[in-house]
């Protein structure tokens, strides 16, 4: 909890943070503000991490310091695990040996940490990090709030999403007060793209399906796609919002093809219906309304599986402005 993670840093120098495979606009946001928060006081911090910082964060103030690892190489008094469901997620094998500190704001981690400090009420962990900062009086820095307020952004989905609570705005707002800049912050990261992503959308929506019921849609990414757009694989972020855009369709499921036979698969809903059971299902975690998993399988036999989850999932959903399943 939060007061055993203040206690911790009081009591301690030297300080590793590191966050999910393939990080995020929360997971790198919430990164970087916990080492401005830990170097403004005195204390000595960096973010390590296994993959590189995708373009649409680089600009992130402190981005370009963030080292990336293969695995844990120094010896840290603990190691901050930012929003991660477990310790293998972060894809630094020697983290098991270290003293691990996991601030996670879903509801499905597991508690790994050898201090576990969980909030499923936070919209992202930036919300966190930013009740950290406040709660042991770092200075609130234009860069820290620059770094907190592209973990909400990215995290409510532009704050579209359910998660979006008066405290996010409020949030919002002390963020702004303290040099958080919205237009600018936006611009670097949805209005920077490199110009193969937008050719890979064109490619991935045009693979676009419905169920029967037109309340569940799919859409795949082939490595042809990919090679064909020049596309990376971080460039199909955000693309499994556009089926969501359709009024009827209420759970989404986007296929990324890896590598022969091997798909990372990302479910999104609206409402109630939780996907998070879904992934869970598949080995996978997350959110009611945002979660994930990948898998070896056949890619018939998976969509149906998924799409046959996904219907189970509706089903069981609280009802919804008085909608049940049935044929368009
Ligand atoms: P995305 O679809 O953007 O990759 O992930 C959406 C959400 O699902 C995120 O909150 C992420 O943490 C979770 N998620 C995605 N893939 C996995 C996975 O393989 N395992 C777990 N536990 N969570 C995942
Ligand atoms: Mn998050």
């Amino acid at each position: 909890m939060l007061s055993q993670v203040i206690d911790l840093i009081e009591k301690h120098e030297r300080f590793g943070i590191t966050s999910h495979i393939r990080p995020d606009g929360d997971s790198l946001g919430s990164s970087l503000a916990l080492c401005w928060i830990l170097r403004g006081l005195k204390k000595d911090a960096e973010v390590i991490m296994c993959d590189q910082v995708p373009q649409a964060y680089a600009k992130l103030p402190g981005a370009e310091n963030v080292r990336v690892v293969p695995d844990v190489d120094r010896d840290y008094d603990a190691v901050f695990v930012i929003e991660c469901s477990d310790v293998s997620r972060p894809g630094l094998p020697g983290l098991k040996d270290q003293f691990v500190v996991n601030i996670d704001h879903h509801s499905t981690t597991e508690l790994f940490g050898d201090v576990n400090w969980i909030d499923s009420t936070a919209a992202a962990v930036g919300e966190m990090i930013y009740n950290l900062a406040k709660a042991i009086g770092a200075r609130i820095t234009p860069e820290l709030a620059s770094c907190v307020y592209a973990a909400l952004l990215t995290d409510t989905g532009s704050f579209h999403f359910s998660n979006t609570t008066e405290r996010t705005f409020k949030i919002a707002s002390e963020l702004v007060r303290h040099g958080a800049q919205p237009a600018k912050l936006s611009q670097a990261i949805f209005y920077s793209y490199p110009y193969a992503k937008v050719r890979l959308i064109g490619e991935v929506l045009s693979t676009l399906e419905r169920d029967e019921t037109g309340r569940i849609a799919w859409i795949r990414m082939s490595k042809k796609a990919m090679e064909e757009t020049g596309a990376s694989e971080d460039d199909s972020d955000g693309i499994i919002n556009y089926p969501l855009t359709v009024g009827d369709v209420e759970a989404v499921a986007f296929f990324r093809e890896l590598s022969n036979s091997t798909y990372r698969i990302s479910l999104r809903s609206k409402n109630r219906v939780n996907v998070a059971r879904v992934a869970e299902h598949f080995g996978g975690g997350g959110h009611c309304n945002a979660a994930g998993f990948t898998v070896s399988a056949d890619f018939n036999e998976l969509s149906r599986a998924v799409i046959d989850e996904l219907r189970e999932a509706i089903a069981s959903a609280p009802v919804v402005n008085g909608r049940e399943i049935k044929p368009r």
